[in-house]
């Protein structure tokens, strides 16, 4: 029997795409061209996922796994003799625990279908990105995902309490921890959160869900300096004792993008002020908490810390200044832009972005649009110009981070795009240390070759 046909004895017929129904499949979110590979494989279950590996790895055949295809760095691409396994039939959510408070969910469950099935049982997944439709939670999980927040609750990664891996040689690895304090020894699920495919296929997951938050306050603020934006990020961190959970920054230039049409939105604010802030705060009891955020931001007006403010006072208004900061496909306007996501001290930013610009003016045409989670050090630039100049782009854009302590991946990981640049935020000691993992876990280098590094 040749691969093929042992493949579909294990999957059935339906399980295994070639030729055309490969093809005719797109290569992911934002991608004109349309996927490549030998075989695309669908499992139903673990012990057919760990069936395929175990084919796969007899007879050397590479293997690029997929959730969602929203990644932005090409990490799941694949070559025409590269195999497919796509985790799109493992989508149960299997449990969803209320006292215990967590779920337990197959990888090809979408962000917004566990997001939803969670909230009918008044509780939270808190982690949220504009792609929750089609990520799917072990894609998320796979690449260690970020979005709007990580301010609260920090990485996927300190969402994920267990899970389950099958290894390149079909060996499954079943770490479904429940709790949330296990230090019994090396914390294993963690070689696998952010590593991209290639440690290992994430199969079903163990995830730390929340009770839902009772009230929500969103502003939009204008500031005029960059020494009071940070000055307001830790003055209404503070004065919020703990409920902050977003503070995403527009530099002007995103911010007239997101406000004139054809973009979704009217302008809450004058866009002449350099920065503007959507603040979201999530509590228990709507009229005090609504109370607490007010008379933060007039404390933050009194002081000079910010200089208007635009006030959300019903959930559809909240809706309304949130869709200024998703309606990010904008940055699409004037043509396809090349698009970053750098982590950096916030003490750091604004030289690092004047620097950027003063590169950019090379190109007389170009837009620089700048935006991101500044809480969390993490920054997403946007920069279209006329020409093809993506390498001297990226080098302008990536270069300055290294002096500075930044990271040319905050929330994207590296895939196939970063990793010309990964040794300019790790060191050889690290990258060293990272390869030695590889190597012991996949000796072949099967699971999605040639990515990270
Ligand atoms: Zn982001």
């Amino acid at each position: 029997m040749n691969l093929l046909e042992s493949l579909r004895t294990v999957v059935g017929a339906d399980g295994v795409l070639s030729g055309d129904e490969v093809s005719r499949r797109s290569a992911g979110f934002m991608r004109p061209d349309t996927l490549q590979a030998r075989l695309l494989v669908r499992p139903r279950s673990t012990a057919e996922l760990a069936a395929v590996l175990r084919l796969c790895h007899a007879a050397g055949q590479p293997v690029v796994t997929h959730g969602g295809l929203t990644g932005l760095v090409h990490g799941g691409d694949a070559g025409p003799d590269e195999l497919v396994l796509s985790l799109e039939r493992m989508n149960a959510i299997e449990e969803i625990d209320p006292l215990a408070r967590v779920a337990v969910v197959q990888a090809g469950v979408t962000l917004q279908a566990l997001q939803e099935a969670v909230e009918r049982q008044d509780l939270s997944f808190p982690l949220d990105l504009g792609a929750r439709g089609s990520a799917t939670i072990g894609g998320v999980v796979a690449t260690n995902a970020g979005g709007n927040r990580v301010i609260r609750y920090g990485m996927t990664r300190s969402l994920v309490l267990g899970l389950e891996a099958v290894l390149a040689d079909g060996r499954v690895i079943s770490s479904l921890n429940r709790m949330i304090k296990n230090n019994a020894g090396y914390d294993l699920k963690q070689l696998f959160v952010g590593s991209e495919g290639t440690l290992g296929v994430i199969t079903r997951i163990v995830l730390r869900l929340f009770e839902r938050p009772r009230s929500q306050d969103v502003a939009v603020v204008a500031v005029d300096s960059f020494a009071a934006l940070s000055g307001f990020l830790k003055h209404i961190d503070s004065a919020l004792g703990g409920g902050l959970s977003a503070f995403e920054v527009m530099w002007r230039e995103f911010y007239q993008l997101v406000t004139t049409p054809p973009a979704k939105s009217q302008p809450p604010l004058p866009g002449d002020h350099p920065y503007y802030v959507l603040v979201e705060a999530q509590g228990a009891d709507q009229e005090h908490d609504s109370a607490r955020f007010n008379q933060a931001l007039e404390s933050a007006l009194g002081s000079g810390l910010i200089s208007d403010a635009a006030i959300a006072h019903s959930a559809r208004e909240c809706a309304a200044l949130w869709t200024l900061r998703d309606d990010v496909m904008q940055i699409m306007r004037y043509g396809w832009p090349i698009t970053f996501d750098v982590s950096l001290p916030i003490a750091a930013m604004e030289g690092y972005v004047a620097e950027v610009r003063a590169a950019l003016v090379a190109w007389p045409e170009h837009h620089c649009w700048v935006f991101g989670h500044l809480g969390d050090g993490n920054l997403h630039l946007a920069i279209r110009v006329p020409t093809a100049a993506r390498a001297e782009i990226e080098r302008i854009v990536y270069e300055p981070l290294a002096k500075i302590g930044g990271s040319v991946s905050a929330e994207h990981g590296i895939g196939l795009e970063k990793k010309p640049y990964l040794a300019l935020c790790r060191n050889p000691g690290e990258i060293a240390l990272m390869r030695v993992l590889k190597q012991s876990l996949d000796p072949d280098n099967l699971l999605n070759p040639g990515k990270i590094f």
